[in-house]
């Protein structure tokens, strides 16, 4: 990994192809999540540069839409090169951005987005943008300018899996990365640099939702919207973007259940549950947070659940033999902490961690680290039950037969991702058939990346990954030909 204590400022936005000096002279400052330390820092740009970076991601749409697919996949190719060169740089400043463990900075958070371009070419170099029907002709275009805003837990990820998909298809994109780990957006712009992509076909402008995000959205010149964040953030674009009945396509949170049935092999099934919460120290949209497990096997579920987390170390995660890392920033932080303090207090049963620090040598002290906490007898009134929490707490709810167990798996108004768990798979196939959920993984199945990803109710609309995302950004065209 490269110098882990090596700062990096950017001071400008990519547009056009070109490293452009911001409207604004503001700068946010970006916290090494292990210290608490500033780390680096990026523009707090305005509305004047969104300006100009849709205006260059309009200049380039013809030729860029025009050079069909198999053209376009070698890009996309060439960008995939230039981010596996750059692969251990960009780990090394997601640990410390987001407080990422080694296993997941030099994994998923990096490595997935090599796959979403690479995945993105193959299906650019086949996919059927024409095909008959009847007498007529059915064509498949790029919708136009896309605006991509994104969330901060996999920062350089879910730019990547917005803008390899958007320009596939044969869109532009504006890249609006989160403020609050914004860094790997600039070196993804280098990596745009060096792998020759024509001007003005993906730019990125820095800053804040309210000055950057929010005029992206209500641009005239910006057909669709594709973004992940928070449902409230969501729910506000989706308003914005109605004013000009713009597409947009949201991933937003979740309080995914994991159904644990009778007949389930316990130790997996909860060794599976603690596993996946933990990833990302819990910072992740589709965990597992909610455990949903027989009432006459609560207590040694309890057990295994509590033993499986407070065995686990917290500490740096630059540091491989962590293997809980920190949170993003102090406010993730405080939130996570209040949630705690709410479960206590409206009577949860605390079976590991607490609102108190962890444990920690004396240079992580100003760290944002949380201790990853266990709840039991969680009821679905309580906050804890109700509200996405981001980091790894867990809650466990217990149920008397299966019919309640579907019920509480479907009682929130996320349908994110769901895991069940039996020892008989056709059992655990009808159970999963019940959930309101756009993921289900079953005894223990995980994600396929070409797979489509996203959720029912107000966990978002549309799909990403694979053709699904792929056709997300695509418009439908009926050609009416003679017979
Ligand atoms: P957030 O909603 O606060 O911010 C996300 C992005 O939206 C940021 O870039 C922010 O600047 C921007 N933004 C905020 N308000 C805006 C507005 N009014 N107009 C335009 N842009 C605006 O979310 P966050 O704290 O960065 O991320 C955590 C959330 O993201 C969680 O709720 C999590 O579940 C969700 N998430 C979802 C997925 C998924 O695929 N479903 C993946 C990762 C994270």
């Amino acid at each position: 990994m490269n110098d882990t204590h090596a700062r990096l400022d950017v001071t400008r936005n990519y547009i056009g192809g070109e490293w452009v000096d911001p409207t604004t002279s503001a700068t946010g400052d970006v916290f090494d999540s292990n210290t608490g330390d500033v780390m680096g820092s990026a523009p707090l740009s305005g509305a004047g540069d969104v300006e100009r970076a849709v205006a260059a991601a309009t200049e380039a749409l013809a030729d860029w839409r025009d050079l069909g697919g198999p053209a376009r996949a070698e890009y996309l190719r060439a960008i995939a090169r230039e981010l596996e060169a750059r692969h251990d740089h960009m780990a090394g400043l997601i640990a410390r951005e987001v407080g990422a463990n080694v296993a997941i900075s030099t994994g998923s958070q990096t490595l997935t987005p090599v796959m979403s371009f690479d995945i993105a070419a193959d299906i650019a170099e086949t996919y059927r943008f024409t095909e008959p029907l009847g007498d007529n002709m059915i064509v498949r275009e790029p919708i136009g300018v896309i605006g991509a805003i994104t969330a901060w837990n996999f920062p350089l990820h879910l730019v990547t899996v917005k803008a390899a998909f958007a320009i596939a298809a044969g869109n532009t994109v504006v890249v609006k990365p989160s403020e609050v780990a914004p860094l790997t957006a600039a070196v993804f712009a280098e990596v745009l640099h060096a792998a020759g992509l024509p001007a003005g076909v993906i730019n990125v402008v820095f800053g804040t939702g309210p000055d950057v995000g929010e005029p992206l959205v209500a641009h005239p010149a910006v057909r669709m919207i594709s973004f992940t964040g928070s449902t409230r953030a969501g729910r506000r674009i989706g308003e914005v973007a109605a004013q000009k009945v713009a597409k947009v396509a949201l991933e937003l949170g979740g309080k995914s259940p994991l159904v644990i049935l009778p007949d389930a092999p316990l130790d997996d099934a909860v060794r599976f549950g603690i596993e996946d919460l933990l990833l990302n120290n819990g910072q992740r949209c589709d965990g597992y947070t909610r455990m949903i497990v027989p009432r006459d096997r609560l207590g040694e579920v309890e057990q295994l659940a509590a033993e499986l987390m407070s065995t686990r170390r917290v500490g740096p995660s630059s540091e491989s033999i962590n293997e809980i890392g920190p949170l993003a920033s102090q406010a993730q932080k405080d939130r996570v902490r209040s949630y705690i303090e709410s479960g206590i207090r409206e009577g949860a049963k605390l079976v590991a961690g607490g609102p108190e620090d962890p444990d920690l040598a004396e240079e992580n002290r100003g760290g944002y680290f949380v201790r990853p906490t266990v709840f039991s007898e969680v009821t679905p009134d309580m906050t804890i039950a109700r509200e996405e929490i981001f980091g790894p707490v867990l809650s466990i709810q217990a149920y008397d037969d299966v019919e309640e167990a579907v019920r509480l798996a479907n009682d929130t108004e996320y349908g994110l991702a769901a895991a069940v768990y039996s020892g008989d798979r056709d059992s655990a196939l009808a159970v999963a058939s019940r959930i309101e959920a756009g993921m289900i993984s079953v005894n223990g199945g995980g994600m396929d990346i070409r797979a489509p990803f996203g959720g029912y109710k107000q966990s978002g609309l549309g799909r990403e990954f694979g053709q699904y995302g792929f056709e997300e950004f695509l418009e439908v065209k009926a050609l009416r030909l003679p017979a």
